[in-house]
């Protein structure tokens, strides 16, 4: 086992990953005011929408707006999910620093999730890759149910790495390697890493952790064992995912900075800010979120 990283870099999505699975209608106007309060709060990327079909995603139907209307902070990447080529047009046309294309790991989760074979996935999404790339823009690879699938159990790492081959082929810069229903425990972490890691730099992977069995920052610090530094997370631990039955929304952002705190590991963040960007969606969605920082923050 290899020592802690020093720094870890977060990935806020809860813009995206979060709302697309809330209930509750969030105004243009508080997405714009709360992507404004994360863009100062030291947070380094944000995936503030995203650009797929708005009738697929009602709650996100807004992104191009809320693209053209945040204040951009020049230390922040704005990164924003594409899933074709229409997308990529309207997300250029938004102001974009990055975009996520997104696939599955597992056959079934990638038909219901977007109608098409792995297969066939491929060509559409190097389409994007090789375009948003031209654009001179940065591209991650998102990909889904790396550890555990809804509907085919568990997935052999051999065939994340057939996803993630074909995507770096295309071009893409990272990986972002999702345990989308967050049912994952260490030792399947360490299995992926092992065989991922033998193939790919640390710096190239990024893992996207929800917290459904509460298992997130055990599989976060055994993947900080193998140095990856680079995680996804929402305020709060928004969301959700509607082709995942069950899942529930991605770890905390909260709970992890108080993790990397106490272990003296640099953010960069601001705890205060955090928190209250973290207050203020939790009352616009009128709900108490599951993070276990905020909630203690709110009744301290
Ligand atoms: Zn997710």
């Amino acid at each position: 086992m290899r020592s802690l990283p020093s720094y870890v870099q977060l990935k806020e999505v809860g813009p995206r990953d979060g709302l697309q699975n809330e209930k509750t209608w969030i105004t243009t106007e508080d997405k714009v005011n709360w992507i404004n309060m994360l863009s100062t709060s030291g947070i380094k990327e944000i995936e503030y929408s995203s650009f797929v079909n708005p009738k697929m995603i009602p709650a996100l139907s807004d992104a191009r707006e809320v693209g053209k209307r945040i204040i951009r902070n020049p230390d922040v990447t704005y990164s924003a999910l594409v899933p074709n080529l229409k997308g990529l047009e309207y997300a250029l046309e938004a102001g974009i620093d990055g975009a996520s294309v997104f696939m599955s790991a597992s056959e079934t989760h990638n038909q219901k999730n977007i109608n098409k074979s792995i297969q066939d996935t491929y060509p559409v999404l190097d389409k994007v890759i090789v375009e948003a790339k031209q654009a001179g823009k940065h591209v991650t690879g998102y990909i889904s149910t790396v550890f555990d699938c809804p509907y085919e159990g568990k997935i052999a790492p051999e065939r994340v790495l057939r996803v993630c081959e074909k995507l770096i082929d295309s071009g893409v810069d990272d990986l972002s390697l999702g345990d989308t229903i967050g049912t994952a425990v260490p030792t399947q972490i360490e299995q992926l890493l092992e065989l991922l890691l033998q193939h790919y730099p640390k710096e190239k992977l990024i893992l996207h952790f929800h917290d459904t069995r509460g298992m997130a920052i055990a599989n976060i610090m055994t993947a900080m064992h193998y140095g990856i530094y680079r995680f996804d997370s929402t305020i709060g631990g928004l969301g959700g995912c509607p082709y995942a039955p069950g899942a529930a929304g991605n770890v905390a952002t909260n709970d992890v900075l108080y993790l990397l705190e106490g272990l003296g590991i640099n953010t960069g963040i601001d705890e205060k800010k955090l928190q209250e960007a973290g207050v203020f969606i939790q009352n616009k969605l009128d709900k108490t979120l599951p993070s276990r920082s905020l909630a203690y923050l709110k009744n301290a």
